[in-house]
């Protein structure tokens, strides 16, 4: 039996990297997988990151982030969609994990060292997120794992975790598997600087629920292909991201067209960036326009997660109970 897990943090606006990279692929598993396709906004994720964290916006982040999915079409009634933080056993279960983990495995994971480099102190929970990740899939016996490949690194240690698990207490979890989107691995920052992230910050990022104006002028600024210095220069579009970004909004034919017109030197880089914003457009209309009814209805999106919650619940519950009795612990006779 396949089950599929996936998180997705509410540090931030969702952005068209996690719409490609994950949440559309939510959507496609879910289809398949119905109530065998979990996925959970991670808010104990969230202030791992002291950059990226606001105990004022934790909520409304979270509440946004539940949104962002529904709007993209995941139907909560289809598959089981929640708040990591409603399910406790998340926590136990990361601990009862943590317990294994060698803390040199962790202090090797890139994402680590890239976000604590930029603090000057780092909380513990941020070296142990992966930790929590794991226990995030374990918990549900997930196997399955959508996401970009920023995350594979995790997934590995997540393998090692269960493995470990397993090797000591007996077979208990599945070892789970990563699945990526076609063409949006890791989906470049408009500002040039790396893979767009919800936690660098708006520079980086093109919002789901940005105005296109707002969109136009980042993308506008946006650095191409640095061998195109003049325009009559030839360019290469697999070294420009908005050559990256074609792949992701525009039509095959339009791809042909400004790949070759800039090879060519035939399109300039701000008819290609405009030739872009209408496939922009074309994607991102829709979902604004469905994500603004669910605002006025803030109350079927708090249902959904309610009921979602008590689905991951049943799920959870036995299985925690399964690792208690295995880990030792005496038990509640409650
Ligand atoms: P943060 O900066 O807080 O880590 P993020 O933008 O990286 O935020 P996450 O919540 O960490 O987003 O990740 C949610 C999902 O989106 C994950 O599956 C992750 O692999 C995917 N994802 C994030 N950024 C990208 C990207 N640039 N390209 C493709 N997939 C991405
Ligand atoms: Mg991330």
């Amino acid at each position: 039996m396949t089950r599929v897990f996936s998180g997705i943090q509410p540090t931030g606006e969702p952005h068209i990297g996690n719409y490609f990279g994950a949440m559309q692929n939510y959507v496609k598993l879910g289809e398949q997988y119905g109530k065998n396709a979990l996925y959970c906004i991670v808010d104990l994720h969230a202030p791992t990151n002291p950059a990226a964290y606001q105990p004022e916006l934790l909520a409304e982040r979270t509440f946004e982030m539940a949104l962002a999915n529904l709007a993209v079409g995941l139907d909560p009634q289809q598959v089981v969609f929640f708040v990591q933080s409603h399910i406790r056993e998340h926590s136990e279960l990361s601990w009862i994990l943590t317990l294994q983990t060698p803390v040199g495995e962790l202090e090797r994971m890139t994402q680590y060292k890239d976000k604590a480099q930029k603090l000057e102190s780092t909380p513990a929970g941020l070296l142990m997120y992966p930790v929590l990740m794991a226990a995030d899939i374990l918990l549900y016996k997930a196997d399955t794992v959508p996401v970009g490949e920023d995350q594979t690194q995790h997934i590995e240690l997540a393998r090692e975790i269960a493995r470990r698990f397993n090797h000591t207490y007996g077979p208990t979890f599945p070892e789970p598997k990563a699945v990526y989107a076609q063409d949006a691995l890791r989906i470049p920052g408009v500002d040039g600087q790396g893979k767009m992230s919800k936690s660098k910050g708006e520079s980086s990022t093109l919002g789901l629920f940005e105005s296109l104006d707002s969109i136009w002028n980042k993308l506008r600024v946006a650095p191409t292909d640095p061998a195109r210095v003049r325009r009559t220069d030839p360019g290469d579009p697999e070294k420009c991201l908005v050559g990256d970004y074609h792949k992701l909004f525009s039509d095959d034919q339009t791809i042909l067209e400004v790949y070759d017109g800039c090879r060519t030197a035939g399109i300039g880089c701000i008819d290609c960036k405009k030739r872009l914003m209408v496939g922009i457009e074309r994607t991102l209309v829709p979902i604004q326009q469905r994500g603004a009814e669910l605002r006025a209805q803030p109350d079927d999106v708090r249902d959904a997660l309610e009921h979602g919650a008590a689905q991951a619940r049943q799920i959870a519950e036995p299985v925690m109970d399964e690792v208690r009795g295995k880990v030792g612990f005496l038990g509640s006779r409650r």
